[in-house]
């Protein structure tokens, strides 16, 4: 934690370059012709999924009459007020303006009355369970209807192709304002970042073009980049673009100013940290697993220098290089990842799935909680065929930091036998949360970011070793780029993603401030939001 740094915000109030008006300029609707045509009209990524999209639905619906009328009545001695209940449901699905009632054909009104009373046991039964997902599922039957196939002919899905036009324009480093270097990793530096247009800050993983080329690091480039694009998660860091410059290929992600958890563990006092502080940690990695695994991405790679910590304190997994996509249930080979993070399935070459990460999260609650990695002591250094033997036989050991509940959660994720691990028992995740060193979090209000971080960092230290000095990174010498490199730079050059981008335009006011409609399609001004 060295010196004191504050971002030049440069630009305007917001960071905004002043000409951002004229960056995010809507194209005229007739050049929108072409994308309208090819446009998948899927109700759920245009509506649900994509930001804007679901903004501008949401804005149809309430202009067309679709529109809170009365709220539901639920009975007061259900221990619920209905306004608990309607918190619920927005929270859920995000679409409470029309929950209650579609005036014409009704059909909303009984959304909500008929899944009332099951919402209310089913919150009484457990608070943490998904009580809204018939409810929501009914509603979006209904809204993917006749209002889905009324708004692709309204001025409010014209302005949705006109935000995409804006999306898929072509990203080059002239988007951008850099900042200071935050890190050094294998092909390449990763620095801090503005986007001119909006403001936003993110992290750019710039990686060396002929770095790559000469370890021929093409395919793990280019892994990274297409698992990332395909998530959508808190605990993960999101990929909001991708993009080359002449000597490298960038890829722009969410930024996390709050260090590594590597340095939380070492460098803040005395090593190690406090449980409370482990669970939140642990819990948000949990979650953060559970998502890559429903996407059957297992991660491969978690150790406290790649759990990074944002300004409000919450956690992010990053450094997706060794992640791989298994084919359905299916398992792979490879020594992969840092040796003292390695499960024992992993070590001894045999197949393995899902359970190395849950292994890997055994490791980290231990090192967190004990302030040492578990089959090594501060400062060792053993060599690797002891580390392999520690890790198939030994039985890790647990001072009196340990909590009756933190060892018993850092035993069962630690079990050598990879079917008798937590996590790997047919229930995957679930398992883990149940735990009772988790009974005190509720998931739900984890994974809609309701929790309150036990330790925000200070914004203005900067928690890394000094990287000031590092060299910035220059081309290897007798490494010439081809036509056939030209061929995986445009696979990798797809600019905008677009839900990042989307929450980015969303997130910054851009899209408050520049989604008017002239006078021919005016809004009520009761409508304004
Ligand atoms: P590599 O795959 O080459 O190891 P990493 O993704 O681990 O590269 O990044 C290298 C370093 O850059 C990290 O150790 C960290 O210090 C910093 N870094 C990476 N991603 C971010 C981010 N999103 N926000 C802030 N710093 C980051
Ligand atoms: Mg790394
Ligand atoms: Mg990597």
């Amino acid at each position: 934690m060295s010196r004191v740094f504050v971002f030049a915000a440069g630009g305007g109030g917001k960071g905004r370059s002043w000409k951002w008006r004229d960056m995010l300029r809507f194209a005229h609707i007739s050049q929108c012709a072409d994308l309208a045509a090819s446009i998948e009209r899927d109700y759920d990524s245009l509506c649900v999924k994509q930001p804007i999209g679901r903004e501008l639905f949401k804005l149809f619906c309430q202009t067309v009459g679709f529109r809170l009328q009365h709220r539901p009545e639920i009975p007061h001695d259900s221990g619920l007020t209905s306004h608990s209940l309607l918190i619920g449901v927005s929270l859920c699905c995000g679409f409470e303006p029309f929950l209650p009632t579609i005036p014409q054909s009704n059909q909303c009104v009984t959304v909500v009355s008929k899944h009332k009373d099951s919402c209310v046991e089913g919150l009484q039964y457990d608070a943490c369970r998904d009580v809204f997902q018939d409810c929501r599922a009914d509603l979006h039957q209904c809204l993917s209807g006749e209002p889905f196939t009324q708004y692709q002919y309204s001025m409010f899905f014209d302005r949705f192709l006109q935000w995409k036009m804006l999306e898929r324009q072509p990203i080059t480093k002239q988007a951008f304002r850099q900042y200071r270097l935050l890190g050094k990793g294998g092909f390449g530096e990763v620095w801090a970042c503005q986007v001119r247009a909006t403001g936003m800050m993110y992290a750019c993983k710039k990686l060396e073009k002929t770095h790559v080329k000469k370890r021929r690091g093409e395919a793990m480039a280019l892994n990274e980049k297409q698992i990332l694009e395909g998530l959508d998660s808190r605990f993960v860091v999101n990929l909001a673009y991708a993009y080359e410059t002449k000597h490298f290929l960038c890829m722009v992600l969410t930024m996390m100013s709050g260090g590594d958890l590597k340095f939380h563990i070492y460098n803040m006092g005395e090593a190690g940290l406090q449980e409370e502080r482990v669970r939140f940690y642990a819990a948000e990695v949990c979650c953060g697993l559970m998502h890559l695994h429903r996407k059957s991405i297992l991660y491969r790679d978690l150790k406290p220098e790649n759990i990074l910590l944002d300004d409000n304190g919450h956690i992010r997994i990053s450094d997706l290089g060794l992640a791989v996509k298994l084919s359905e249930g299916g398992l792979v080979r490879g020594r992969v990842g840092t040796l003292g993070y390695m499960a024992p399935e992993v070590v001894s070459h045999e197949r393995y799935g899902m359970s190395a990460d849950w292994w890997g999260l055994g490791c980290l609650v231990y090192e967190m909680t004990a302030g040492h990695p578990a089959f090594r002591a501060r400062g060792e250094r053993p060599k690797a065929a002891e580390m392999e033997r520690r890790i198939q036989t030994e039985q890790e050991e647990y001072g009196d930091k340990f909590s009756k509940a933190v060892k018993d959660l850092c035993s069962s994720l630690l079990n050598k036998d990879p079917k008798e691990r937590l996590g790997c028992r047919g229930y995957g995740g679930k398992e883990i949360q149940c735990h009772s060193f988790f009974k005190k979090v509720n998931f739900r209000m984890l994974e809609a970011g309701l929790v309150e971080a036990p330790f925000k960092p200070d914004p203005r230290l900067v928690y890394c070793s000094d990287v000031q000095d590092i060299e910035e990174f220059s081309a290897v010498k007798g490494v010439s780029l081809d036509q056939s490199d030209d061929n995986f730079y445009s696979k990798f050059n797809t600019g905008s993603v677009p839900i990042s981008w989307q929450k980015e335009i969303i997130e910054t006011g851009c899209f408050k401030e520049l989604n008017t409609f002239g006078p021919e399609g005016s809004r009520s001004p009761d409508l304004d939001w």
